[in-house]
């Protein structure tokens, strides 16, 4: 087992810590770092020997390709080539922050942090630790969320300590972080993009650059069938997503079943639903029906905190709105749901 290194970063020592976090990253080691996002866990993305350690610390499958983190503009354009002018209206757009696009990869970039695939996903992260981070290393930086695969990702420094204490040479601790869920993912290979993941930057305000934008489901042809075969961002407990407008009645009858059964059920609900709960140590609200940016903030953090509190089943309430950011929380809890119910009027 390595020591555990979590460092608080502050104003004092922010200088030092990057300092330090760009050498570990350099010769070859795991760095924990702070983003807009959620927290990456960070290497030399064109080491493949560093690149590695990353994959087998968080036991992630190796067909999974990493996002490459940069701190400008230039250096994206050092490890891919053909970056067409819709990129370059994507980056100046939406860079730093929470869009990851998929451009022709360079001939630097190693095959393990592909996964052997001729494109590459980059970003430029908006936070300064990360930046910061970044620059010290000297080299893009690889760094897929900082948390056991399948695991909600984490969006505070202990979220990192809980899953891979031992197997990461440095946590920088930058606090809660802001978005709370993953960057937007935009194909731009080709012309229109397509968009692989809903994220941090809402698709409507994609569309007020670009256009055209075709989502995973136009482009496969395929709808996705939620919570029957995922386990992405999932918590020990089951959890069962509850979508509709009026989820009142329906997660009441829920929590009857559940119990009925002697199951320890923890809600993560709105506050408007909320309302009609009697509250304790096992419910939680996440935000406004309205605000899905405060919903994004508390998500996965609430999934973890329930974990903890040892219940076996959470139920989610799926009622706030799906636009901006709020389709990302949507798409992420039907990737950890065991069970979607929708109610129907
Ligand atoms: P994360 O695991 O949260 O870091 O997310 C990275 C996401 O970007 C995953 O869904 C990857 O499959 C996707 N990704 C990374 N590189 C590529 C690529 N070259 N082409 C398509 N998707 C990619
Ligand atoms: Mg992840």
């Amino acid at each position: 087992m390595k020591p555990v290194l979590l460092h608080r970063i502050d104003s004092q020592n922010f200088e030092e810590m990057c300092r330090r976090g760009g050498r570990v990253i350099r010769c070859g080691g795991l760095v924990a770092f702070p983003t807009e996002t959620v927290y990456g866990l960070g290497a030399d993305a064109l080491n493949p020997i560093a690149v590695d350690k990353i994959f087998r610390a968080k036991s992630r499958p190796s067909d999974n390709p990493l996002i490459v983190h940069v701190s400008d503009i230039k250096e994206a354009e050092c490890i891919t080539t053909n970056i067409s002018r819709l990129a370059y209206e994507l980056m100046d757009a939406f860079w730093p922050g929470p869009l990851t696009l998929i451009l022709r990869r360079g001939g630097v970039v190693p095959d393990v942090t592909t996964c052997g695939l001729d494109t590459v996903a980059v970003r430029m992260p908006a936070h300064p630790v990360a930046l910061a981070l970044i620059r010290e290393a000297g080299v893009p930086i690889a760094a897929p969320s900082a948390n056991t695969s399948g695991k909600p990702s984490p969006t505070a420094a202990e979220h990192v300590l809980d899953d891979l204490a031992g197997r990461v040479d440095m946590i920088l601790d930058g606090g809660m972080t802001e978005v709370g869920v993953e960057s937007t993912v935009v194909d731009v290979t080709h012309d229109p993009p397509s968009l692989l993941r809903p994220g941090g930057i809402g698709i409507e305000r994609l569309k007020e650059v670009i256009g055209d934008l075709k989502t995973e489901r136009e482009v496969t042809g395929v709808p996705r069938s939620p919570g029957m075969k995922y386990t992405h961002y999932a918590p020990e407990a089951g959890v069962v997503l509850v979508k509709g407008e009026s989820v009142v009645k329906t997660i009441q009858r829920l929590i009857g079943t559940y119990e009925g059964f002697g199951r320890r059920v923890g809600l993560i609900l709105c506050q408007e639903t909320a309302e009609s709960f009697e509250a304790g140590e096992r419910m939680l609200v996440f935000g406004k029906r309205g605000d899905p940016a405060s919903i994004a903030r508390n998500l996965f953090h609430s999934m973890r905190l329930l974990d903890r509190r040892e219940v076996d089943v959470i139920i989610v309430d799926g009622s706030f709105d799906q636009k901006d950011v709020g389709l990302a929380v949507m798409n992420r809890l039907e990737k950890a749901a065991s069970k979607v119910v929708a109610v129907k009027w």
